[in-house]
Order: structure tokens, then sequence, then C-alpha cells
């Protein structure tokens, strides 16, 4: 989508440290990070967010969690890790591409601030 921030990276317009990519997932590093391992795993078709998901796109929320397995495995996360989706202006999304936010190497605590 024209203008949107993840889209760009997507497509290599904008530069990105590349964890993860499969056909229809991408996942990168966050720049700027909340835990010492903290990447953003994206759908590479556009989603605006978490709301937006129906029978119709949600084998790509499907992929997204297949590559988090794959990346937990590769990155050697086997002490865990957190998944966050942030969803609407409320819940603090910042970026209208649906993305998931996944956390590691330091003990997250819980519930989250
Ligand atoms: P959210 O607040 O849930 O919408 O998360 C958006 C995330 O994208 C934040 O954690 C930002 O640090 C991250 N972010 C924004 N721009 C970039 C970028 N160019 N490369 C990597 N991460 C980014
Ligand atoms: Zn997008």
């Amino acid at each position: 989508m024209k203008d949107c921030l993840f889209c760009k990276i997507v497509a290599g317009e904008i530069p990105s440290t590349k964890v993860y990519e499969d056909e229809k997932v991408y996942a990168f590093l966050d720049i700027d990070p909340k835990a010492p391992f903290h990447a953003i795993v994206i759908p590479k078709e556009h989603i605006t967010s978490a709301a937006e998901i129906s029978s119709d796109n949600s084998s790509l929320i499907a992929a997204v969690f297949e590559a988090i397995a794959k990346i937990a495995k590769n990155e050697n996360l086997e002490k865990g890790f957190r998944v966050v989706n942030n969803c609407g202006e409320e819940g603090g999304q910042t970026v209208g591409h649906i993305h998931f936010h996944l956390l590691a190497r330091r003990n997250l605590g819980w519930p989250p601030g």
C-alpha cells in the first residue's frame, strides 16, 4: 500500500535488518528495541490492524505465527518469548500495517505495564 512504512520495508524501499522471510511473511529488528531481542513480524500483504482480520486474510496471520515459531528456533529463544499486537489508537498502534512484536532475552514480567 502506498505510503505505508512497513509495505516500503517489505519492498526494500526503506532499509531493515531482516531476521526472517518467506513467501507471505517478513520479519526485521525493531529500530527502538524494548528487549534485548525485539523483532517485528508482518504479513507482506497489507492488513491495517488486528481489527481487520477476517476469514479472507486469516491464513496470513497463521503464516505469521508459523514464522514466529521458526524465528524462535533460529534465534535460540528456548527460554521463552512474548508476542504483542497493538491495535488502534488506544491499543498503542503507531504503524498502520498489522505487526507482531516478538520480544525476548529478558524477564518480561506479567502483567505488562
Ligand atoms: P506499534 O507502536 O505497535 O505500532 O509498533 C511500531 C514499531 O515499529 C515500534 O516498536 C517502532 O520502534 C518500530 N519501527 C518504526 N519504524 C521502524 C523502522 N524503520 N524499522 C524498524 N522498526 C521500526
Ligand atoms: Zn502496509
